[in-house]
């Protein structure tokens, strides 16, 4: 093998610091994603979980840059890169040009989509798990999670657990005490800074300005979508879900009280409403009886907007929104102040949203 130049030493610094900000935005969506009953952030992931992650942080942002060349996360041929090509040529190889999303390739195609997985847990499990916590050039210091592998792992290890021989690999990282519940308390702090933080870094290794690679990256912006417009408006007789008053001409699709910050860009977040209640709403979250309500819409939508999320590819996972939704609302401080609506402020109500809130398989 050549002897590595010293500019891949300083590209191998790029690469980590890349696939590091990735992971870390993957294990933060995922402790607010998959909260318990009582709002307590989980204790432990698989390595699973942050590879579906991965594969959906980076699906969908590759096709508008591709005029731009070979868009690339990571310098050189480490694990990043190759997590990239292996997506884009699989997103060649099954999907057609009407902008197809993960979660169509998923639905459709589950086989392919499991071997992605398996791909991406390997690369993630060899590269960067064992470095995220290694600070700089200094030792590990393990104060996120336990991953307890050893280290270098061989494929064929991980390759039999993969192929449901569980006993062969620990593939649980367990979360050190408190650290999952405080990731998800200031899930609107770390979020943004980490999203900014690898989209600045992305930006300079495209050579591209960084203005706008964040949204593109993260969908931060993607409001107001119109896929679920029509089956969101007549599953409450075509009435905004603020004010209950009818609409007249068009509508608005809102995101939800968990807003856009929280990473749910879900088909069960959304709601129909008024453009002039959404604006009254602001940055408020919407009170109990909206969380009532859109609960409630959801559940009651929930085989349309199946139908909607297979025909557009939207992604959609109940289970998933009304747990970001317990992570925002459980922790809220009881001096808190909710939008009900214009000039109407209430206040927190934990017993009413632990009520509304219920995990989807607890539902009855
Ligand atoms: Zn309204």
């Amino acid at each position: 093998m050549d002897e590595p130049s010293p500019l891949c030493s300083a590209a191998e610094g790029s690469f980590s610091s890349t696939c590091k900000y990735a992971l870390f935005i993957a294990i933060l969506g995922l402790c607010t994603n998959t909260t318990e009953a009582s709002g307590a952030a989980p204790s432990s992931l698989t390595t699973r979980e942050p590879a579906i992650k991965a594969v959906e942080l980076r699906w969908n942002r590759l096709a508008p840059y591709r005029a731009h060349g070979t868009f690339r996360f990571a310098v050189g041929h480490g694990g990043q890169a190759e997590i990239l090509r292996r997506i884009e040529s699989v997103r060649a190889r099954w999907t057609d040009d009407r902008g197809d999303t993960v979660f169509r390739f998923q639905t459709v195609y589950p086989e392919p989509y499991e071997r992605l997985l398996d791909f991406v847990d390997w690369k993630l499990i060899e590269m960067p798990f064992p470095r995220l916590q290694r600070l700089g050039r200094g030792d590990e210091e393990r104060f996120l999670c336990e991953c307890n592998w050893p280290a270098p792992v061989r494929r064929s290890v991980v390759t039999a657990y993969q192929e449901k021989a569980p006993e062969t690999f620990a593939n649980l990282l367990a979360l050190k005490p408190g650290v999952a519940d405080e990731l998800v308390r200031l899930n609107g702090l770390p979020r943004p800074i980490s999203c900014r933080e690898w989209a600045v870094r992305v930006a300079k290794l495209n050579a591209l300005p960084e203005a706008g690679l964040e949204n593109f990256l993260f969908d931060v912006d993607r409001a107001s979508p119109s896929v679920g417009r029509k089956p969101l408006r007549d599953g409450q007789d075509d009435r905004c879900s603020y004010c209950g008053g009818r609409f007249i001409g068009g509508a608005d699709v809102a995101i939800s009280f968990t807003g856009p910050r929280h990473g749910d860009n879900g088909l069960d977040n959304l709601v129909p409403a008024h453009g002039k209640c959404n604006n009254s709403k602001g940055d408020f979250l919407a009170s109990a009886e909206h969380v009532e309500r859109w609960t409630e819409l959801s559940r009651r939508l929930d085989a349309d907007l199946a139908a909607v999320a297979r025909e557009c590819g939207w992604p959609r996972d109940r289970g998933r929104s009304t747990a970001v939704a317990r992570a925002v609302c459980l922790r809220l401080s009881a001096g808190a102040r909710m939008w009900r609506g214009p000039d109407t402020l209430d206040s927190v109500d934990h017993t009413r949203f632990r009520r509304a809130l219920v995990p989807v398989g607890h539902q009855r």
